[in-house]
């Protein structure tokens, strides 16, 4: 798998060398932010990013029997990588760049209005039936109104943020959380904001007598153990122990 200007994290792992397990993941904003985009990411990009081979279950040869299907049997105006290459639901520009969307890029929505300059002047757009109204993410889709392309770029603007006090500063960061929090993340991918309690909480779940028995890694994440980790998701409850401890 390429690293293509991959941006690697890390992430501090509290291992338990007796049971040979990950206990759990001290994590930043940004481990955090991508484990939560994975929840944005369509079906058919997963099952293109793990390969037909490492899908467990049915979808890769779906992906497969649609990857080999003929253009003829598809509707004229569809191409087949709106399904084997979709975008995600995530706006360009909303969310800073995780892991694994770094990589395919071009999937990030992208959206498009008329190319008619008419419509945006408010004094001849009586002779422009469109008045700029339409919005389209295909750069191929014709305006309705007008018949031009709607082929404009448009620029997404996310909803003002330091709408409640002292959250201006960490909003302007992108992504989904807040970044001075550390975050808990459980072998099973269960994410909750770190505390010392909830530490002491989980060696008591785990029952973990010997203390002498901890201990603590530090792990980089690039673009293979995003992967792993979107893999393990998938087919395990214990993921970090799996992609980290290779169980
Ligand atoms: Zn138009």
């Amino acid at each position: 798998m390429a690293s293509t200007g991959s941006k690697v994290i890390t992430l501090k792992l509290l291992i338990d060398s007796k049971g040979k397990r990950v206990l759990f993941a001290e994590a930043g904003k940004d481990f955090t932010d991508f484990l939560f985009s994975l929840l944005s990411m369509p079906v058919g990009t997963v099952t293109r990013l793990l390969s037909t081979k490492g899908m467990v279950g049915t979808l890769g040869k779906l992906y497969q029997s649609l990857e080999n299907l003929s253009e003829t049997y598809m509707q004229s105006n569809v191409s087949k990588d709106t399904l084997l290459k979709p975008q995600s639901s995530v706006l360009r520009g909303s969310a800073s760049a995780t892991l694994l969307s770094l990589t395919n890029d071009d999937n990030v929505k992208q959206l498009y209005s008329c190319g008619s300059t008419f419509g945006t002047n408010y004094y001849s757009s009586s002779t422009c039936p469109c008045h700029n109204e339409y919005v389209s993410d295909d750069p191929k889709a014709k305006c309705p109104g007008c018949n031009n392309l709607i082929n404009k770029v448009l620029t997404y603007v996310p909803p003002q943020a330091g709408t409640q006090v002292g959250s201006a500063a960490a909003d302007q960061e992108g992504g989904f959380v807040k970044g001075v929090v550390t975050y808990m993340i459980m072998d099973d991918l269960e994410v909750k904001p770190m505390s010392t309690i909830s530490s002491i909480a989980v060696l008591n779940t785990f029952n973990v007598k010997e203390v002498g028995a901890l201990e603590e890694k530090t792990v980089s994440v690039g673009i293979n153990e995003g992967l792993s980790l979107l893999k393990a998701s998938l087919q395990t409850k214990t993921v970090l122990t799996q992609v980290f401890l290779g169980k």
